[in-house]
């Protein structure tokens, strides 16, 4: 009907039947609801109105008919629809509308309750337009509007007219889309009236539009503020080598700050259809762009020095020097040095005692730096390359640069700890006053039982010592040294409560009405001096990836906490690992994490926060395990500063809240965004690895990549098979496998990644069958972690230059991006030498969405998403890019391949993934998204893991499953041995692939 005219011949018919004298209501009414249901269907209905104009015409027959009920809901039903559409709801204010349904709905009246109903619904549509919202404003509607809205409250004590509170709090909640309005709200006392009207609502559940709409109103009208930090620059600052300015932009003075929140009200209505359509802009559409290959970012000659990267591929490894080069067996001397590379625990005692940490934890901090630990880093500074084999320079004593750590926590809070509880028997043994810091190592790990696989506390207390962090960190987080092993159980995802984020508002907006119960005093801060507040929980975070910048105590069980920015930047708080203490037993502990800034976050969506709890640790489950309940996720009234925004004005930063009861009173537990995964822990990990493989099997190669800004050490592995025999055709084998270049970690925040890298790296050192049969099929060279300085600092995801390192490699600067400088480097020579890799991943964790899940770069998809004119046909492109997820949907269950994307966006031209592609030329090259949260995924429903939040295990699982994945698409895409296919098959199941293995080609 709409599409024949028929809205255009019922409006003829209403301005024929309307302008005659005296109308004929029996055909002017069933006329009017005919209109008024056309009207909600058709798109362009306001439009044909305004054509046809019937705005004055339904106008005058409404005021016609003030007192003639029936009549005059009939035209505001009408009225409703037209106002529908903006533009006609404009001319309809202009035109006087809104005075007209003033006198309709005041004073307040239980009489001809429908006509106040449509006259209030019209009034809201009306109040869509922004003009008409300054209109009402200026002509104080708004006060009436809060006025009435408190007599229908009073007087509906039954409940019946709900729709008519809520149509007002509809017309509130527009009219408040503009500045002027939410002044005029705030000095009209509408928080105050709101939130007490609201309080009368809460229990019953029929009310609950009601109290979601106010929470919505309260949280718009809430006066902005800035957040309570001196600056928002990051606590921490570095300065860069050579005269790079890396100063970000200054936050500008807060009163500039013009709030208008409408465009981000507009924004949030259709944010959906905006982000596909930007995504779609996004795209790549430049064929030369896809298709050309660039130049070298860097002359050919300064390749060479990568050479040394690559010792597998040199002449010498074939004769003489195989047999040094397996010189893994360490002598006594080499030992001693090293605690770690020695699980005997004995055997450690004996080692730590005898050396380093003799001094009690109170002195430590001014006297740290002239004891001695152990010279276990690999003194690769100033090299960029360090074989794992040079043993003599770690016996020298003279080249020790570590500092020396407390290995338990702070030592003042220590202290507290330990005087506070007599009932904290675990504790007890450790007197710090008493014996060095090896002693209380080892006493703790005498009286408790500590043997976490691949972990060892003196490995990681020794790597610590070397790991050097802007704020010249001297203590270590318990959990990370202790170690951390997934509990025995799974953990579901957490089942939100119907109506948590507004009861949390409610209770954010209570602090403004009814401030009798706020503390409001700062209980932790790392830009000054910490106070020694009592009777609250203690907070501490200047530990390796600790980030909790101030604490502030609101109410008496109740904390806000501020995130440090990444260094040398004002944004990127996302990640968080703090440590509290002092808590009491049974009692539930609300934080609210107020400086976060995406836009929605999995916390709303299932995902819990993590906890380690010492005393569990002590009592044989250390265990990092979700905790909280009454999550969730929402935006804020503390504003930020344009620059702290990315340029963009009048945005809000948002609060994760959630609510703990800790497992223990007078404990000492962590808290972090993900499971924590240290460098330290990447260092000792690797240690362990490098002890633990079978050498006369596992080639196993630990380099230095190049030193990071801070002064670290950037590893760079080489793992392949040991070649079988010495003859020609087993060396020229072990020459000749293809490359596969695996990296994570270069957003800090991820530290999903690095269990998935810890995940891959077992699997390939293990003695597995199909490691085994991997590791002949590949060289593997793996950077486990790009990004050292920002994983230490505490950074979500930039370097210490305060870049995202995920957007340099297009053009890395050697000096501020050296870990992205010198993998290129290598990429490029590999390349050069016609060692192109065979697959390229990046491991990553995606905050916003659940499973696993690969992105790939394709030509042709690109062009045809973006629908592109160009004839596709003419490009030639290997579809090989699809083959390895494709094996991964199948084999790994947490990942989807209807998750992956292979197209390629001009936002992302500058990341590993794109440059990688097109400069190195892999085919297969990718960005392996890892969930923060679990998995939905179809196999994983098979799996009886519906709803489970991921946990190490699963990561872990996920990176061995990559490995497996690359096995299969070796021996499906790519001309191999009999004998190792022979192998293969007897191994895995692969009758279904064998035989798709043939379609795979001819596609
Ligand atoms: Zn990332």
């Amino acid at each position: 009907m709409i599409s024949k005219g028929g809205s255009e011949a019922l409006l003829r018919a209403l301005m024929n039947a309307a302008q005659t004298a005296q109308p004929d209501y029996s055909v002017l009414l069933p006329l009017l609801r005919l209109l008024a249901k056309i009207g909600q269907r058709d798109k362009e209905f306001g439009l044909k109105v305004q054509k046809l104009e019937a705005i004055d015409v339904t106008l005058s027959l409404a005021r016609k008919n003030l007192t003639h009920h029936l009549n005059l809901v009939h035209c505001l039903w009408v009225l409703r629809v037209y106002a529908s559409s903006v533009s006609a709801g404009t001319m309809l204010g202009i035109n006087g509308a809104m005075e007209l349904l003033f006198k309709v709905i005041t004073p307040y009246t239980k009489k001809h309750t429908r006509t106040v109903r449509a006259a209030i619904e019209a009034l809201a549509a009306l109040l869509k337009s922004k003009s008409n919202s300054r209109r009402a404003d200026n002509r104080g509607y708004l006060c009436e509007l809060l006025r009435l809205y408190q007599d229908w409250h009073r007087w509906d004590t039954s409940n019946k007219y709900i729709h008519i509170r809520r149509g007002l709090l509809l017309c509130l909640k527009r009219i408040t889309n503009i500045q002027s309005a939410r002044e005029t709200f705030l000095s009209a006392r509408g928080m105050e009236i709101l939130f007490t009207t609201t309080q009368d609502c809460l229990d019953s559940k029929s009310l609950d539009p009601i109290v979601t709409a106010v929470a919505q109103i309260l949280r718009k009208c809430y006066p902005k503020r800035p957040l309570p930090v001196a600056t928002v620059h990051s606590s921490y600052s570095f300065s860069l080598p050579g005269n790079v300015n890396a100063e970000p932009p200054r936050a500008e003075p807060e009163d500039d700050y013009e709030d208008d929140g409408e465009k981000e009200v507009e924004k949030d209505l259709d944010n959906e259809d905006l982000e596909h359509k930007e995504e779609d802009e996004d795209l790549e559409t430049d064929v030369n762009k896809l298709c050309s290959k660039p130049g070298l970012d860097r002359p050919e000659e300064d390749l060479e020095q990568y050479k040394a990267m690559c010792p597998e591929l040199s002449f010498t490894f074939q004769v003489g020097q195989y047999c040094t080069h397996l010189r893994v067996i360490p002598n006594t001397a080499f030992m001693e040095q090293q605690p770690c590379r020695h699980r005997d625990q004995s055997a450690m005692r004996a080692v730590s005692g005898k050396r380093a940490f003799k001094i009690p934890l109170q002195n430590w901090v001014k006297k740290g730096k002239q004891i001695g630990t152990p010279a276990f880093e690999k003194q690769a500074m100033g090299e960029s390359v360090h074989d794992a084999d040079a043993l003599d320079e770690r016996e020298d004593p003279g080249k020790s640069h570590a500092p020396p750590l407390h290995p338990l926590l702070q030592d003042a809070s220590w202290d507290t700890r330990m005087s506070h509880s007599d009932s904290m028997s675990c504790f007890s043994p450790i007197h710090v006053e008493a014996g060095g810091v090896s002693d209380v190592v080892t006493k703790l790990l005498e009286r408790h039982h500590q043997d976490i696989p691949f972990h060892s506390p003196h490995c990681y207390l020794a790597r610590a010592g070397s790991t050097k962090s802007i704020p010249d960190y001297r203590v270590l987080a318990f959990s990370d040294f202790w170690g951390h092993q997934p509990p025995a159980y799974n953990q579901s995802m957490l089942e939100r409560k119907n109506g948590v984020q507004r009861a949390k508002v409610l209770e954010d907006v209570r602090r403004l009405i009814q401030p009798g119960d706020l503390i409001d005093r700062v209980v932790f801060d790392l830009d000054e001096r910490s106070t020694d507040a009592l009777d609250c929980l203690r907070f501490f975070s200047q530990f390796e990836s600790g980030n909790l910048r101030k604490a502030i105590q609101v109410r008496k069980q109740e904390y806000d906490l501020i995130m440090n920015a990444d260094v040398n930047s004002i944004q990127h708080h996302q990640w968080f690992y703090f440590e509290v203490s002092a808590m009491k037993p049974a009692v539930p502990y609300r934080f609210n994490i107020i400086n976060c800034e995406k836009v929605n976050s999995q916390f709303n969506y299932g995902m819990q926060p993590v906890m380690y709890s010492v005393k569990e640790a002590l009592q044989g489950k250390p265990h990092w395990i979700r905790v909280g309940y009454d999550i969730c996720y929402y935006k804020n009234h503390y504003r930020r500063s344009a620059a702290a925004a990315g340029g963009e004005r009048g945005k809000s930063y948002y609060t994760l809240t959630f609510t703990i009861t800790f497992p223990h009173g007078e404990d000492v537990c962590y808290l972090a965004y993900h499971y924590p995964y240290t460098y330290s822990a990447l260092m000792s990990h690797l240690d362990i690895l490098e002890e633990m493989r079978n050498p006369n099997k596992v080639y196993y190669r630990q380099a230095t990549l190049c030193q990071t800004l801070g002064g670290n050490p950037c590893p760079l592995l080489t793992i392949t098979a040991m070649p079988e025999s010495k003859s020609r055709d087993d060396l020229e084998q072990f020459c000749n496998r293809p490359y596969a270049v695996l990296m994570a970690r270069v957003h800090p925040g991820e530290s999903n990644a690095s269990w998935v890298m810890k995940g891959t790296m077992e699997f390939l050192v293990s003695s597995d069958p199909i490691a085994e049969l991997l590791r002949k099929c590949f060289i593997f060279k793996i950077i486990p972690m790009l990004n050292p300085d920002g994983v230490i600092n505490g950074n979500h995801r930039c370097s210490l230059s305060g870049d995202d390192l995920n957007r340099q490699w297009l053009a890395p600067n050697s000096q501020l991006h050296p870990t992205i400088y010198h993998i290129k480097g290598l990429l490029y020579y590999l390349c050069n030498i016609g060692r192109v890799p065979l697959v390229f991943c990046d491991y990553h964790g995606h905050s916003q969405k659940k499973n696993v899940f690969l992105y790939g770069c394709s030509i042709k998809e690109t062009l045809w998403q973006a629908g592109s004119t160009i004839n596709t046909a003419v490009v030639t492109e290997d579809v090989g890019y699809r083959t390895l997820p494709k094996i991964l949907d199948k084999v790994a269950p947490a990942f989807v391949m209807n998750s992956c994307s292979f197209l390629v966006e001009k936002s992302r031209e500058s990341t590993a993934r794109v440059v990688v592609w097109r400069e190195i030329g892999v085919l297969r090259s990718y960005t392996m998204e890892n969930t923060y949260c679990g998995c939905k995924s179809y196999a994983y429903l098979l799996f009886s893991c519906r709803g489970l939040q991921i946990g190490t295990r699963e990561l872990e699982e996920m990176g061995a499953k990559f490995c497996l994945g690359l096995l299969i698409l070796q021996l499906k895409s790519l001309p191999c041995s009999k004998n190792l296919m022979a192998q293969a098959a007897g191994l895995l199941d692969l009758e279904e692939e064998m035989t798709d293995r043939w379609a795979q080609r001819s596609e």
